[in-house]
C-alpha cells in the first residue's frame, strides 16, 4: 500500500484535521512515510491566517515538485485546508504538478480522492464545495497507530465561524458555524478514554458558540440546576457538553479552545468552580486593549468587559492560568491605542500572550481600512509588547519555585526526550526525571526551578 506524509501549517484545528486524515488513510491500508523523500502522496495541510504561511506552504510545494518528483515522478502531490479552500483552482494553475486540492468541508474524501488518483482513474481533483454534515467527520484519531500510549486528545466539536472579525480570513476559508452534536461528540470522547486518553481538549474556532446555530439555548430538564447548584435556568449549549462530558468516567482533565470573549456568561464561569475536571486554564483573545481598534476589528466586547471576565474568571478560580492573543498594527492603531493594550497586559498580568503583527489578508475588511500601520511601527510595537509579556511571564513563572503542583504526565520533553514533561492544570509545560511508566499517570512535583515559559521538577518528590 502507498505510503503518505502529511505536512501541517497553522493552528491546532489543522493539527487535528492532519491526525484525522491519516487516521483514515492508516485506516484503508496506507502507511505513514518517515519523510516527503520516501513517501508515496505528499500532502500540504495549509494555513491562511497570514500571508506568509501561504507563501511559506506554496515555496514548500514548488520545492517538493522540483525536489522529489525528480527521483520519484509517480508521487502524488495534494493541498489541503485553509489556502486550499481559499485558492482552489487557482492552485493547480500555479503549480501544475498538484493532484488534489481539498477543502475544509472534504477531509473525509482524501482516501477516496487519492485512490482514484492513483489508480489512474483521475488526473486533477479540485474539490471545495461546502458540504452539510461535514463537521461530524472529523473523529478518527491515531491513537491505535500510535506505539506510544496517548495521554491527551483533541476532539473537533464544531466547525466554521460567524463572527468576522475584520482582519479574520477564518469565515471565508471554514465556512458558517456547524455543531456536532452532544452524543457525537461524547461518544468520540468515551471511546478516547477507554483507549486510555485522560485529558481531552474541546476543539473549535469559536468553542463559545457551540451549539448557536444548531442548537440554540436548550432548557435543562426540570431539576437538574438546583442539582448541579447553577442559579440560572438557562445554560448555554457549550456548557450543556461541558457538562455532558464531564460525566465520563476516567477523565481527568477537560480543556478548550479557543473561545470568544463575547461567549463567557456566567453560566460557562460557574462551570469552572462547579466541574473539578474542568482545568483552571482560559485562553481568552483580546487583540486589543483599545476600544476603538476593538470596534473596528468587529469584537463585540469592550475593554472593560473583557476585564470584568477576567476579574470574575479569578474570583471563581484564583490560580487560573490565563493567555491571549494580541495583534499589534491593525489598521488606524495609534500610539495611543497601543498603549492601552499595553496597559492591558499589565493589568490582566497574562501568563503568556501570542503576539500578532497585523498581516492583511485579501477580501476581509481590514485590508481596504485606512490608516495601514507601516511595518516598522508594527514590528515595533511587537517587540514591546513582547518584552512587557516576557516580564510579566518571567515574574509569574518564577512564583511557581518551590511550590508543589500537580501535573498529568504526557512523554519525553520536546525539546529533550530523555526527561519526561507533563503539564498543570493550568497548563504550564512541567520538564522532569521520571521514567516512562509515569506516562499518563497525575502526578505531585516540586518546582525546583522556571525557564523560559518551562518549569522544572524535582525529581526526588517523584516516586520513581
Ligand atoms: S472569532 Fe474572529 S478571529 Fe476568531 S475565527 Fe472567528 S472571525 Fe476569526
Amino acid at each position: 500500500m502507498p505510503s503518505v506524509f502529511i505536512k501541517t501549517y497553522g493552528c491546532q484545528m489543522n493539527e487535528r484535521d492532519s491526525e484525522a486524515v491519516a487516521a483514515q488513510l492508516v485506516a484503508k491500508g496506507y502507511t505513514l512515510a518517515p519523510s516527503e523523500a520516501v513517501a508515496d502522496v505528499i500532502l500540504l495541510n495549509t494555513c491562511s491566517v497570514r500571508d506568509f504561511a501561504e507563501q511559506k506552504a506554496i515555496g514548500k510545494m514548488q520545492n517538493i515538485a522540483a525536489d522529489v518528483r525528480k527521483h520519484h515522478p509517480e508521487v502524488v502531490l495534494g493541498f489541503m485546508g485553509c489556502m486550499a479552500q481559499s485558492r482552489g483552482q487557482e492552485l493547480i494553475d500555479r503549480l501544475p504538478d498538484v493532484d488534489l486540492v481539498l477543502g475544509t468541508q472534504k477531509f473525509h474524501h482524501a482516501a477516496n480522492y487519492l485512490d482514484e488518483i492513483l489508480a489512474g482513474r483521475r488526473d486533477k481533483i479540485v474539490d471545495v464545495a461546502a458540504e452539510q454534515g461535514s463537521e461530524a467527520t472529523i473523529r478518527e484519531h491515531l491513537l491505535n497507530g500510535n506505539a506510544q500510549k496517548s495521554v491527551t486528545a483533541f476532539v473537533s466539536i464544531m466547525q466554521g465561524c460567524n463572527q468576522y472579525c475584520t482582519f479574520c480570513i477564518v469565515p471565508y476559508t471554514r465556512g458558517e458555524e456547524r455543531s456536532r452534536s452532544i452524543p457525537d461528540i461524547v461518544a468520540e470522547c468515551r471511546q478516547l478514554v477507554s483507549q486510555g486518553v485522560k485529558e481531552i481538549t474541546l476543539l473549535g474556532q469559536i468553542v463559545t458558540s457551540y451549539g448557536k446555530r444548531g442548537f440554540g439555548r436548550a432548557e435543562l430538564p426540570l431539576g437538574q440546576d438546583a442539582q448541579q447548584r447553577v442559579p440560572t435556568t438557562k445554560k448555554t449549549s457549550f456548557v450543556q457538553l461541558l457538562d455532558a462530558v464531564h460525566e465520563i468516567d476516567g477523565l481527568e482533565r477537560i480543556r478548550f479552545t479557543a473561545p470568544h470573549p463575547k461567549g463567557y456568561g456566567d453560566d460557562l464561569i460557574q462551570a469552572y468552580a462547579r466541574l473539578p475536571q474542568l482545568v483552571e486554564s482560559a485562553h481568552l483573545p483580546v487583540q486589543s486593549g483599545s476600544d476603538r481598534v476593538l470596534k473596528l476589528m468587529h469584537r463585540g466586547y469592550t475593554r472593560e468587559r473583557f476585564l470584568g471576565i477576567v476579574r470574575k474568571l479569578r474570583r471563581a478560580k484564583p490560580d487560573i492560568g490565563i493567555t491571549t492573543d494580541i495583534i499589534v498594527g491593525f489598521p488606524g492603531e495609534t500610539e495611543d491605542d497601543f498603549e492601552q493594550t499595553l496597559s492591558l497586559a499589565r493589568e490582566v498580568q497574562f501568563d503568556n500572550a501570542y503576539i500578532f503583527k497585523y498581516s492583511q489578508r485579501r477580501d476581509t475588511p481590514a485590508a481596504e481600512m485606512p490608516g495601514q500601520v507601516p511595518l516598522k511601527i508594527r514590528e515595533e510595537r511587537n517587540h514591546r509588547l513582547l518584552e512587557t509579556i516576557n516580564e510579566i511571564g518571567k515574574r509569574k513563572y518564577d512564583a511557581f519555585v518551590g511550590q508543589r503542583t500537580q501535573i498529568l504526565v504526557e512523554g519525553p520533553s520536546k525539546k529533550n526526550p530523555a526527561r519526561l514533561a507533563g503539564r498543570t492544570r493550568c497548563n504550564k509545560i512541567v520538564v522532569f526525571d521520571g521514567s516512562e511508566r509515569h506516562r499518563g499517570q497525575l502526578l505531585d512535583v516540586k518546582i525546583t526551578r522556571a525557564g523560559s515559559f518551562t518549569l522544572y521538577g524535582d525529581p526526588a518528590i517523584v516516586n520513581l
